[in-house]
């Protein structure tokens, strides 16, 4: 009732009695309670939405699925069965609640293909009743003939099959009541709309799974190749360092310095790839000490100027000694990387300028080449693992790794590693550690 009393003066302004004006207003606070339980619906439905349009962690959509429909549909429990095929190929079926614990359920197994649950599983349709205990379909099946003992009681319910969109039949929702008549039209509406966008989110985590399966599948492949190569491709370099050092004449061994030059590019692209499947598996070991960065540099400059007639290396350094903490080895394996995309990817250029740098808390080391850059938009890409600008340099082989395993490395020292560039101007790569603590 909205109530309103207004007071009743004569002409000298005395209040002289009251007026009073009662309204019913049982359908306009109908009508506002409605809207707001649509507005708290749609709430949720926009949620859930959302979240599971977003997520690819299977059990992280069924869960939250099924507890935005129990929700929804004011069930006291829920339940999502999901059918699933292992590795082996075979069904089984994983399940998550709302409302009620897992234990509640886990003791009687999965649902079976009874006349009940046949609708839900094999795609039928909707199952909605107000009291299932007096359906005709319920209670025809051995042993328990209804409801096991102990089993949550369901008077009212409601089954939506989710259905992927391709036909096949991905499970089911379960909802109960110990009520009858608890679930509506409206309610059956819900959730057949959450349960079409849960069937399309659950087909992308698969999808995901099995990209992500694959994947698994390819680095390993990567790890036993690349450990296979290595032993015959070690005893063809020795050999051919056996045969270099009895062969004396002129021509031959100019030979066989070409065969173990090439050797040596197999070794170190076989050896990248073996790091990256040591990355992938969490393996790469560091061999950490105290090292002066200075020497490292020098020896990966000779190291590179030794195959690079055209092009010639310089550097500057700020300081005599560079004292870092790391793996030396790891750190030049950095080093030769630039140096040798500096050469490799500016086959134009003539030169090359290295850098080593001193801030208080960190020493930086760049290597710059005057070769054609690289594009803005490729240049947040080129650390990523078999990133290649392949429009750039069709002619120049590679694999995509070095600049991923460097920023393994540099991430693993706790440094950091970049580069800047405009195309054209050529590029500068960095890469910065910190320095060890006095
Ligand atoms: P790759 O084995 O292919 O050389 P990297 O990981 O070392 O692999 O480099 C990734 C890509 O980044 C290269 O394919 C190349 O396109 C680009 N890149 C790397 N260094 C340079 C450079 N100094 N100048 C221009 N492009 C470069």
């Amino acid at each position: 009732m909205s109530l309103t009393v207004s007071p009743v003066v004569d002409h000298t302004g005395k209040v002289i009695g009251a007026s009073k004006i009662a309204r019913d207003i049982t359908q306009q606070k109908l009508t506002q309670q409605r809207a707001k339980k649509y507005t708290v619906r749609l709430e949720i439905m926009n949620m859930v939405m959302s979240a599971i349009s977003e997520e690819l962690d299977l059990n992280k959509i069924l869960q939250k699925v099924t507890d935005a429909t129990t929700e929804l549909t004011g069930a006291q429990f829920g339940a999502f069965f999901y059918n699933k095929l292992d590795a082996a190929g075979e069904s089984y079926t994983l399940f998550t609640l709302s409302g009620a614990p897992r234990e509640a359920f886990e003791k009687f197994g999965m649902p079976r293909n009874t006349a009940v649950f046949h609708p839900t599983f094999s795609g039928e349709g909707v199952v909605r009743v107000d009291d299932i205990t007096k359906d005709p379909r319920y209670g025809k099946n051995d042993p328990y003939h209804g409801m096991p003992k102990g089993h949550l009681p369901v008077v009212s319910y409601l089954a939506v099959p989710v259905v992927s969109r391709n036909g096949h039949v991905i499970g089911g929702l379960f909802f109960g009541h110990q009520e009858p008549a608890m679930f509506t039209e409206e309610h059956e509406a819900l959730v057949i709309s959450i349960a079409a966008q849960a069937a399309i989110s659950l087909d992308n985590a698969k999808l995901f799974e099995e990209v992500r399966a694959l994947n698994d599948k390819k680095d390993e492949f990567i790890g036993l190749a690349s450990h296979e190569l290595k032993t015959p491709l070690s005893s063809v370099n020795g050999y051919l360092q056996i045969l270099d050092r009895q062969i004396k004449e002129e021509a031959p061994k100019k030979f066989l310095q070409k065969a173990l030059n090439q050797v040596g590019r197999i070794t170190s692209l076989v050896n990248d790839l073996l790091d990256v499947s040591k990355i992938e598996a969490g393996k790469l070991q560091l061999t950490t000490a105290d090292f002066d960065l200075k020497p490292i540099i020098e020896e990966s400059i000779e190291l590179i100027q030794h195959s690079a007639a055209k092009h010639t290396i310089s550097f500057t350094s700020e300081m005599g000694h560079c004292p870092v903490q790391g793996d030396a080895q790891r750190i030049e394996q950095v080093i030769v990387n630039l140096l040798s995309n500096a050469i490799k990817y500016a086959p134009k250029a003539d030169k090359v300028e290295v850098s080593l740098k001193c801030t208080a808390e960190k020493v930086i080391v760049s290597v710059k080449d005057l070769g054609p850059g690289i594009a803005k938009d490729k240049l947040k890409n080129i650390f990523t693992r078999f990133y290649r600008i392949d429009e750039a340099s069709p002619n120049i082989s590679g694999l995509g790794i070095g600049l991923y395993l460097a920023h393994e490395i540099i991430t693993r020292h706790h440094g950091e590693i970049w580069a800047e560039s405009k195309l054209g101007e050529g590029s500068t790569f960095f890469f910065s550690l910190p320095k060890p603590l006095a």
